[in-house]
């Protein structure tokens, strides 16, 4: 079987965006090299919470999570492959009338994109969700949201790129990226070289280190959620369910998988790091949620919690991602910094990347998420690019 060192695009880093972007590229008959330093979804794809939430997102990233839903929806007939989709609805809960109010707005904003939301009472949320505290007193459904299992997508991805012919390196860590001439180059731990004239940078927390070598530092932080969770439960809760808060101790979501046990994450991250990869779990945050849920669903507290983990991911001041071309260099292409919110989004990413990559456009609006809102005076396109 051919391997090869050249394609029409390189790939850098197999999370959900990468491995899907790969996916879409070879629906539309684009050769594709991707370079995985682990495996196909081992990072924050394959650790993170599993809401597949369109509800709660900035304006400007409905339409990306739109096609990202459909996207979802489409999963066993695409990949040959179910992700453990479960869509029981997105609720996000307030404790008083100011979230309410705030929800209200959201709303009415969401509906011009396509999103419909159902404002609940107090009294329609005491009856349809009777475990939840007596702290909440409204609630907004996005009935159609719900939530996925995060080991399974990201790797289905990796995989149907594969059968569809994308060659996936995992454990191939790079060393250093370049471009000379027309070809990007990227080099690997184990001496192997690879070049192709286009390469997208999807290598998550580590995506800025690697912008930087093509003189476009951004202010990427990494952090790591934290989540844990419990033994199982009758199964009573049905939609994944957040608090719409406005301090991060306060927003606490959680979410019941069908063999009962109770999924939690929210209300603190700690400071991790990319080298060497670590996303330290801390037990001042486990108590923080505890205590959140005592508030939320006090039902939950009851239980002993089974696992705790976190994951390495990357936040941009503005909490919204690095995606589009590159504004130095011709042919680079960016998709990394998902601000804990990728997830859903990643299979729109992969379609919107792809569509980019081979056709030069795409009708998804994605341009407040370019690079060049971090560019300074001092950046100018550069056609070549040391590591
Ligand atoms: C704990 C946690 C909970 C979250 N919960 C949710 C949620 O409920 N809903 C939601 O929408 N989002 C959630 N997120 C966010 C979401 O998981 C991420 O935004 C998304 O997975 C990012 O995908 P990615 O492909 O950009 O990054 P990653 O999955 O991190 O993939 C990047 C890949 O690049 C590879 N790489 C890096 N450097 C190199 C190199 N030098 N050579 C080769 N490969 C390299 C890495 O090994 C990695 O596999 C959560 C994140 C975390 C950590």
């Amino acid at each position: 079987m051919s391997n090869p060192t050249q394609a029409d695009v390189l790939i850098i880093g197999g999370g959900i965006m990468g491995a899907s972007t790969a996916f879409f590229l070879r629906q539309r008959g684009v050769s594709v090299i991707l370079l995985e330093r682990w495996l196909v979804g081992q990072q924050a794809s394959g650790v993170n919470f599993g809401n597949v939430r369109r509800q709660g997102r900035f304006l400007s990233q409905l339409p990306l999570a739109n096609r990202a839903h459909r996207v979802w929806l489409r999963l066993p007939e695409l990949l040959g492959e179910d992700a453990e989709l479960v869509r029981a609805g997105h609720l996000r809960c307030a404790y008083g009338q100011e979230g309410a109010d705030r929800m209200e707005v959201y709303a009415r904003e969401a509906r011009d994109y396509g999103l419909n939301l159902e404002l609940l009472s107090t009294a329609a949320m005491r009856s349809r969700y009777p475990f939840l505290g007596p702290e909440v007193i409204a609630g907004s459904l996005s009935a159609e949201d719900g939530h996925a299992n995060p080991r399974l997508a990201a790797p289905a991805f990796g995989r149907a790129a594969a059968r569809a012919g994308a060659h996936i390196h995992e454990n191939t860590e790079v060393k250093s990226l370049s471009k000379d001439g027309v070809d990007f180059r990227a080099v690997c731990a184990d001496g192997r070289e690879f070049t192709a004239p286009v390469m997208l940078v999807s290598s998550g927390a580590w995506g800025a280190k690697m912008s930087a070598q093509f003189n476009e530092p951004v202010p990427l932080v990494v952090r790591g959620p934290q989540m844990a969770v419990t033994e199982p439960m009758p199964y009573i809760v049905g939609p994944s369910i957040g608090v719409a808060a406005t301090t991060l101790e306060e927003t606490l979501y959680f979410r019941q998988v069908k063999r009962g046990n109770i999924v939690m994450g929210g209300c603190g991250r700690s400071n991790s790091t990319t080298e060497p990869r670590t996303a330290p779990v801390l037990p001042e945050h486990t108590l923080t949620q505890f205590k959140q849920m005592a508030r939320l669903a006090p039902v939950v507290t009851k239980l002993n919690i089974i696992r705790v983990w976190s994951g390495v991911e990357g936040y941009m001041p503005d909490d919204l991602p690095v995606m589009g071309p590159s504004a130095t260099t011709p042919g680079l292409h960016y998709a990394f910094g998902f601000c804990g919110a990728g997830f859903q989004i990643g299979p729109g990413v992969g379609e919107t990347m792809a569509e980019l990559i081979a056709t030069g456009a795409t009708d998804t609006p994605i341009a407040p998420f370019s690079i060049a809102r971090y560019a300074t005076p001092a950046q100018a396109p550069v056609a070549q690019a040391a590591a």
